[in-house]
């Protein structure tokens, strides 16, 4: 999946239980148009079962947009039969890039037991249906459970070794955070391409919702602008644009593999961005 030139993906969630699938449709068309290298579709992030249809999203994406699709794959709550079912459905419809993650805890659910931690569902699904290109996550600050840096870095190293293709980062505002996590996966001997994952934030609820699900610090340019404008949505959702921009021309230029833009369903956002980006993603 990974090309010479920078790679730019999409993220998107599936519609709520309550809502068809067919209603993602149109945000879907809109990125089409953006032609990214591929994009992902999570599946029960933010410690939610209030989605579904994740691979009903993925196949539109696949077989109608003819742009790659990337199911996420959360271990946590699944049984090893249950992962072999939902690889086998995708790979039904021509899908075999998946995002193999722990995933995010659901409050008051009990884990399933088979897969406590992402290498372990690597591991698994290396063996098992070794067809698959398996990417993962990574946190430029820091997994907020682990014991420190070394430790996250050694679990991730781990994780990569067990059969990772390619890592995606998680969300962070600062730059130098992920220059400083690139230089320490390098000296642990991890090797694959690691995506940029990069959040337009545009409004302060959304800022204060993944800040605190991710326990990513703000820095204090990003926090300066949250102070100002978050009484006026028009400005914020400028300054939201101009700040992820602003972070991706600083990463393509200092040569990061790819960009995996946290579109969330935003397709104007996500077209805003590509549109003052692309030149030099492309160049
Ligand atoms: P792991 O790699 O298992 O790491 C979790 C923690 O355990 C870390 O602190 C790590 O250091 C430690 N650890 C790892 N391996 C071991 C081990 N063998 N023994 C002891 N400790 C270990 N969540 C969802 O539910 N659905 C989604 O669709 C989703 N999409 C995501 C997409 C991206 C790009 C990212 C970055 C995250 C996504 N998440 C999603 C959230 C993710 O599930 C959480 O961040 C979760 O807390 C950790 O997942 P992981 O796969 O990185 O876990």
């Amino acid at each position: 999946m990974f090309k010479q030139k920078t790679v730019f993906s999409l993220e998107v969630f599936p519609p709520k239980k309550t809502s068809p699938t067919a209603a993602i449709l149109p945000t879907l068309e809109q990125l089409q148009s953006i032609n990214p290298d591929f994009i992902s579709v999570t599946l029960g992030a933010g410690g939610t079962d209030h989605y579904n249809g994740t691979v009903s999203v993925a196949d539109l994406i696949q077989n109608q947009l003819h742009i790659p699709a990337v199911a996420h794959v959360p271990g946590l709550y699944q049984t090893k039969q249950q992962v072999l079912d939902l690889l086998d459905k995708l790979s039904s419809i021509n899908i075999e890039n998946v995002l193999a993650l722990r995933g995010d805890r659901i409050p008051d659910k009990q884990p399933a037991g088979d897969f406590n931690h992402a290498n372990e569902l690597v591991a698994f699904i290396k063996q098992n249906r070794p067809n698959f290109s398996i990417a993962s996550a990574c946190y430029p600050n820091c997994h907020t459970e682990a014991v420190d840096f070394v430790d996250d870095i050694g679990n991730l190293k781990r994780k990569v070794d067990a059969g990772v293709d390619h890592l995606i980062t998680q969300l962070f505002f600062d730059n130098q955070a992920f220059y400083d996590f690139k230089e320490k996966t390098e000296i642990a001997g991890i090797n694959v391409p690691i995506e940029a994952g990069i959040m337009p934030c545009t409004n302060r609820n959304q800022i204060a919702r993944i800040t605190q699900i991710s326990g990513v610090p703000l820095p204090k340019k990003f926090r300066a602008i949250m102070d100002r404008y978050q009484d006026n949505k028009e400005a914020m959702r400028d300054a939201g644009i101009a700040f992820a921009v602003d972070q991706i021309i600083d990463l393509v230029s200092q040569g990061v593999d790819g960009i995996h833009l946290y579109s969330m369903n935003h397709a104007g956002i996500a077209r805003q961005i590509w549109e003052e980006t692309h030149s030099v993603i492309e160049a």
